[in-house]
């Protein structure tokens, strides 16, 4: 099987080469060129346990690096990173389900995929027998940043230079990128606010001639399906631990609640269900900036609109690149073209009332303000003692809306994306304590009021040595990338 871009069908790689591009040439996205090669048996699937489960995934997907070399990168991508035997717990919570996403390095369900894509894409580099070094760019609004430094860092044969907004992130974050080692790492702090860093990135891949200085370019972010393909293992990772607890009948069907931003996570889980896992519906949760949950709603996908910074930062989203292969799936390339084409131009587009449809068969929308997540914290810490983060709060409150409207008539699985403990300000918050605006102290607090323990990878950030100090303009960062690129070099 190979994949396509979104935008043109005749445009054709293998899937490794396209978790080498990460983008195709065209501006599209990779897909898989044909969904009902992807069926598998499913109740094989969940027999296995979380490694095994991913083997199979992986080996649908990515067919051109063969089993042996799956069974390799799967073993060697999951061994000792995750703090949980089950590495995606699902937990019982109030009637509900919590799928807990956030047991690796950098205590945000990004870790999941960016274990496994730095080994995709170094052996990707060896089966297309690609002579340059590759180096990793990344614009990051805070927990992508992290989990790819800490996922690539040593890897051989490839480079990473991250770039946050200087003011734009938490404490906890910002420290878990400028204390990450590895040779082959660098933070930059960017002055000026997430859309600025990215669009600094964007435009050092369309400005930098590759290959530049025997270094080629390519991207962590979720437009890549290495990316992505990890995260359709913990979709029946949920299902195999409700089946196995005796909450389900093998052939139930499942819903999941999904925190949204970028779209990444939900479209594994529509990819789960095109590979025949009995997923009911996809629960699209937003915070205030509620894009997609207009555009679930309307088929109208408006841009223009004012952009909210909320305590759920990384669903702080306008351009949510993944719905591109949902347009694809459902309205073709020429089509998806042409509202991508409309988006770029204005701001805005109109898929049709039939598109729409089959669109609503799968997924549904709600949006859910900070005072609903910051409620939901709070109950749910009351009522369950159970602590979540401000993410996982915004579809606990949008999976209350859902079952306000539809009824509880199916088991529903909430997806969390964060550890309390990286959002500790507004957690405590949302438990009616005065956060201190010192992250240590808070994270202290939070522990002893909860009774729950401060993750280590998070505790020891306070101790480790500072190794990126760089904050630059963003008309810098082309000049950095040069250098960086370079050195090393004669
Ligand atoms: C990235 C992120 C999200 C959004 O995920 P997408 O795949 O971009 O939709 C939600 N929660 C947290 C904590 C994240 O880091």
């Amino acid at each position: 099987m190979n994949y396509i871009s979104t935008r043109d069908v005749n445009h054709k790689v293998s899937s490794s080469q396209a978790v080498l591009d990460g983008l195709a040439k065209d501006g599209g996205l990779y897909v898989p060129e044909d969904l009902s090669e992807l069926k598998l048996d499913y109740k094989e699937v969940i027999a296995e346990d979380y490694r095994g489960m991913a083997k199979k995934v992986f080996g649908k997907f990515f067919p051109d690096y063969g089993e042996e070399l799956i069974d390799s990168i799967v073993t060697r991508s999951y061994k000792d990173k995750f703090t949980a035997e089950e590495i995606t717990p699902l937990v019982s919570v109030d009637g509900r389900y919590i799928l807990e996403l956030f047991c690796g390095p950098t205590c945000a369900f990004k870790d999941v995929a960016l274990s496994a894509l730095p080994n995709l894409m170094s052996e990707a580099a060896k089966l297309n027998d690609f002579k340059d070094e590759i180096l990793i760019l990344t614009a990051t609004s805070g927990d992508t940043g992290s989990a790819a430094l800490h996922g690539f860092s040593n890897v051989t044969g490839i480079r990473i230079a991250v770039f946050y907004p200087d003011k734009g992130i938490s404490e906890t974050q910002r420290l878990q990128m400028v204390t990450q080692s590895g040779a082959n790492t660098k933070a930059f702090g960017v002055r000026g606010n997430f859309d600025d860093a990215q669009t600094g990135v964007k435009r050092l891949f369309q400005e930098i001639p590759r290959p530049c200085e025997g270094v080629s370019l390519s991207s962590a972010n979720s437009i890549n399906i290495g990316r992505l393909v990890p995260q359709v293992v913990y979709y029946f990772a949920a299902y195999k631990s409700l089946v196995d607890a005796g909450e389900i009948k093998i052939g139930d069907a499942v819903d999941y609640t999904v925190p949204t931003g970028n779209f990444g996570d939900i479209m594994a889980g529509y990819l789960a269900k095109q590979m025949g896992l009995p997923v009911g519906k996809l629960v699209c949760a937003s915070n205030k900036n509620d894009v997609l949950t207009e555009f679930l709603e309307t088929g109208h996908y408006n841009k223009k609109r004012e952009f909210y910074k909320t305590s759920s930062p990384s669903m702080d989203i306008l351009v949510s690149s993944n719905l591109e292969r949902l347009l694809f799936f459902v309205c073709g390339a020429d089509k998806t073209k042409e509202y991508m084409k409309s988006l770029a131009e204005t701001g805005e587009y109109q898929i049709s009332e039939d598109e729409l449809s089959k669109i609503k068969r799968d997924f549904l929308g709600y949006a859910c303000s900070d005072e609903e997540g910051a409620a939901a914290i709070g109950r749910l810490f009351k009522d369950a003692s159970y602590v979540m983060d401000t993410h996982t709060a915004i579809a606990w409150a949008a999976s209350d809306k859902y079952l306000r409207d539809c009824g509880l008539q199916t088991k529903n699985v909430v997806l969390s994306t964060a550890s309390p403990y990286k959002f500790t300000g507004s957690v405590l918050a949302a438990l009616g304590e005065e956060a201190s605006g010192d992250d240590k102290a808070d994270m202290e607090r939070l522990s002893e009021i909860t009774g729950t323990e401060i993750p280590g990878p998070l505790s020891a950030i306070f101790e480790k040595e500072v190794k990126h100090r760089d904050i630059i303009d963003v008309d810098e960062m082309m000049d950095e990338v040069k250098k960086y690129a370079s050195e090393g070099k004669e």
